[in-house]
C-alpha cells in the first residue's frame, strides 16, 4: 500500500515525500479513503500509530482539490466550498475556520500544528494556528486575525473565544475530536458540547479515542453520523 494507492492529491504526496513518510500506517490505509469521500469516522487506536496523519491528510486532500482540483482526479464535495472573498474578509472580524481539531492538551495541539504545517508545505494557502491555554492573549488575537483555515484547539480556551465573538463556525466542514476519550477524562464534555452545537450539520465529524466504550461511545454515537468505524 502507498499513499498514491489511497488517493492523495500530488502536492500532499510530494510533501509526505520529503519527510520520508514512504507508507501509511495501518490506521492510516483504513482512515484515509473513506474520509477523503467526506465520511464520518470513528477510529480507536493510540497515540504514535499515526492517527494524526489520518485525518489531516484526508482534510487537507479535501481543501487542496477546492483549490488545485486536478484533471483526472475525482471531484471532491465542493458544494461547501468556502465563500470568502476579499470584500468579506474585511468586513467579518471573525475568524471562521473550515476545520477545527480539538484535542485535550497543548503539548498535543502544538504537534498537531507541526504535523499540518509539514503537511502542507505545498498548499501555500492553508494556514494553522493553533488556540491554546496559556498562550497570552494578544498573540492568540494575532493568529485569529489571520483567519485561519485550520484551527487547533483545546477546549476550555475556545469557548471563551467563542463567547467574545472571536471566531465562528458557520463555514465549518470537519470537526476533529482527538484523544476524545482523554478529553472527557479531563471534563471537558460540556465545553466540547457547547463548541460542537455551534458547528453546522453538515460537517464531517472524525474521533479519535483510545476506547469507545462507555460515554465516550455514547458522546460518539451522538455526533457521527454512518460513521465508518476504524479499530487498530
Ligand atoms: P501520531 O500517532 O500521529 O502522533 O504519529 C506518531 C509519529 O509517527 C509521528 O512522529 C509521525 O510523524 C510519524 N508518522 C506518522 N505516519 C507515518 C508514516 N506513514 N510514515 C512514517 N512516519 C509516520
Amino acid at each position: 500500500m502507498t499513499f498514491e494507492t489511497l488517493g492523495l492529491h500530488p502536492l500532499i504526496l510530494k510533501a509526505l515525500a520529503d519527510i520520508h513518510y514512504d507508507q501509511p500506517t495501518p490506521v492510516q490505509t483504513k482512515a484515509i479513503p473513506p474520509a477523503i469521500n467526506g465520511k464520518d469516522l470513528l477510529v480507536s487506536s493510540q497515540t504514535g500509530s499515526g492517527k494524526t496523519a489520518a485525518f489531516m491528510l484526508p482534510a487537507l486532500h479535501r481543501f487542496a482539490m477546492q483549490h488545485f482540483p486536478e484533471k483526472t482526479g475525482k471531484t471532491l464535495n465542493q458544494q461547501r466550498q468556502s465563500s470568502r472573498t476579499k470584500g468579506e474578509k474585511l468586513r467579518f472580524k471573525a475568524a471562521r475556520p473550515k476545520m477545527l481539531v480539538l484535542t485535550p492538551t497543548r503539548e498535543l495541539a502544538s504537534q498537531i500544528v507541526a504535523s499540518a504545517e509539514q503537511y502542507s508545505a505545498y498548499l501555500k494557502h492553508i494556514r494553522t494556528i493553533a488556540i491554546l491555554g496559556g498562550m497570552p492573549y494578544p498573540k492568540q488575537m494575532q493568529l485569529l486575525a489571520k483567519n485561519p483555515d485550520i484551527l487547533v484547539a483545546t477546549p476550555g480556551r475556545l469557548i471563551d473565544h467563542m463567547q467574545s465573538g472571536k471566531i465562528r463556525f458557520d463555514q465549518l466542514d470537519i470537526l476533529v475530536l482527538d484523544e476524545a476519550d482523554r478529553m472527557l477524562d479531563m471534563g471537558f464534555i460540556e465545553d466540547i458540547e457547547t463548541i460542537i452545537a455551534a458547528t453546522p450539520e453538515t460537517r464531517q465529524t472524525m474521533l479519535f479515542s483510545a476506547t469507545l466504550d462507555g460515554i465516550v461511545g455514547n458522546m460518539a454515537k451522538k455526533v457521527t453520523h454512518d460513521a465508518e468505524s476504524v479499530h487498530i
